[in-house]
């Protein structure tokens, strides 16, 4: 009986989770290879498809089925796939009941017009074109949020579906205290003197760079039986389903950092989404859990591993015979100090692992005044630069390296950039975890040889996709609940040796 309704409820969640399949392959196809002339009915494609899955996922018949659920699996652990398939369905369901489907299509439809503007505008630094459509993408954003009526600020509900459990105001604290701990850091480092990156910015043919990326992925352990990678303007991992997750980069010929890193970052997030039981695909168990446990992976892989020094005493010499010219005279030590310059800059993708939050709380501050609407839409550049001026000392030439950067707020993404710093300091935290378990890890990794750490992560992590809430996973893994310690300290650490500090 409780397996007839397990599978009705399944099949039904497939058939929700097939459409969404089809629009991120659209979606995919918008952001890598479609002609530019596309984007209009390709928008409308988009908008159809997701207005039909949210109507299929909404249908009353899933919710009788997550009624009689409820009750026929009431005695089991929350650890159960069952129990937890019913548990998170039931939250997404009570979520999206709310949300009319018209919305969801007319978001739909506005971002991929937005986005479509914004590869345009962006290269023609014509932020004064984005401008209409963007007040409409935020009105629209602000009537889905108002779907929950009863949030303290406007954007709670946004960062509730990205990061479960947290608040403007639970992030705002956090955030107080990440600043309180790093600006000093900040300052010592200014203080103690500039290091030298200039042997990653000499030419880089492409082709090179993105075979050396694909190198140390396919070591990481990304499956490319199981994905590929293709070219964006802004990179993103994608999932249709557990045996195709996808991740895309860019390069950048006079600079080595931009592609290489964004690569191993993508990959971060598709090592999460390809470690995921097999089971869960198809169903809302079968994702990561939230963008900060996502973004913790992407800068675990990235950072933690992809710019530590033992990764490099593995790799240089193999970049080095990949690149004799430009990195024959520049030795391991040189090179490990170049991928971890800390300087204040304009662009957060590129900013070193110390400034990076910083990008992140401007981010944050000026999309909770544009959501509340005391941040007009077209006073926005220059907000923009007064918070980097007043924050990392620095002014953009222009919009192109400022307010147009990111491709969040034109792509429809809202309630999100929090994940990045949160994840940041997860990471740490995960990282310690897998440490205590497994010391030796580091000299794993100086050997090219990954697999204990995944091995534990995949554990702990990866095969729970969405079982388990980012607060749940962490005290879980960790023992503690969200917190900056474990993230300051490895700053502290790190950048205390390669500065002198
Ligand atoms: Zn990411």
């Amino acid at each position: 009986m409780t397996e007839n309704l397990l599978n009705e409820l399944k099949n039904r969640l497939y058939e929700a989770a097939d459409l969404g399949h089809a629009a991120s392959v659209l979606n995919w196809d918008m952001s890598t290879y479609m002609p530019p002339k596309g984007a209009p009915q390709r928008g409308r494609a988009m908008a159809t498809l997701n207005k039909l899955q949210h109507e299929k996922f909404t249908d009353p018949a899933v919710g009788n089925l997550l009624d009689q659920l409820e009750t026929a699996l009431g005695g089991r652990p929350a650890e159960d796939d069952a129990a937890s398939l019913v548990r998170v369905t039931r939250r997404e369901y009570d979520r999206a009941v709310k949300v009319p489907a018209s919305l969801v299509g007319e978001i739909s439809e506005v971002t991929s017009a937005l986005y479509d503007a914004w590869t345009r505008a962006r290269p023609a630094n014509d932020f004064a074109s984005l401008m209409p459509m963007l007040e409409k993408e935020l009105d629209l954003f602000r009537q889905m949020a108002n779907c929950f009526p009863g949030y303290q600020h406007i954007s709670d509900p946004l960062i509730n579906f990205s990061d479960y459990g947290m608040s403007a105001e639970s992030i705002r604290s956090l955030f107080a205290e990440l600043r309180a701990g790093l600006v000093p850091i900040v300052k010592a480092i200014a203080a103690a003197g500039g290091v030298d990156d200039s042997p990653l910015h000499q030419l880089y043919p492409e082709q090179e760079q993105e075979s050396f990326g694909v190198e140390i992925i396919k070591d990481y352990g990304y499956d490319f039986e199981r994905g590929r990678q293709d070219r964006t303007h802004h990179p993103f991992m994608t999932r249709f389903s557990g045996n195709d997750i996808r991740i895309t980069t860019r390069f950048n010929e006079n600079y080595l950092g931009d592609g290489l890193f964004s690569t191993l970052h993508e990959a971060g997030h598709a090592l999460y989404e390809q470690g995921i039981t097999p089971s869960f695909d198809g169903t809302p168990l079968g994702g990561g859990t939230s963008t900060g446990v996502h973004e913790s992976q992407s800068r675990l892989w990235e950072n933690i591993v992809g710019r530590s020094h033992g990764f490099w005493s593995r790799y240089y010499s193999q970049l080095q015979a990949i690149f004799p010219e430009q990195l024959n005279p520049v030795s391991l030590d040189e090179f490990y100090r170049a991928v971890n310059t800390s300087k204040p800059s304009l662009i957060r993708v590129d900013a070193d692992e110390v400034t990076y939050n910083l990008h992140v709380m401007i981010r944050f501050d000026l999309e909770l005044k544009l959501l509340e609407g005391s941040l007009a839409v077209k006073d926005l550049p220059e907000a923009w630069q007064s918070r980097y001026a007043s924050d990392l000392g620095l002014t953009a030439p222009d919009d192109r390296d400022g307010v147009l950067q990111d491709v969040h707020w034109y792509a429809g993404i809202f309630g999100y950039f929090q994940g990045y710093a949160l994840g940041n300091l997860m990471s740490a935290q995960f990282y310690d975890a897998a440490l205590r378990a497994n010391p030796s890890i580091p000299d794993e990794i100086a050997q090219g040889e990954f697999a204990g750490l995944r091995t534990w992560l995949t554990e702990n992590i990866y095969q729970h996709g969405s079982k388990f809430t980012a607060d749940e996973l962490l005290h879980r893994v960790t023992g503690e609940g969200l917190g900056i310690k474990a993230w300051i300290k490895y700053i502290q650490g790190k950048y205390g040796g390669i500065y002198k500090l």
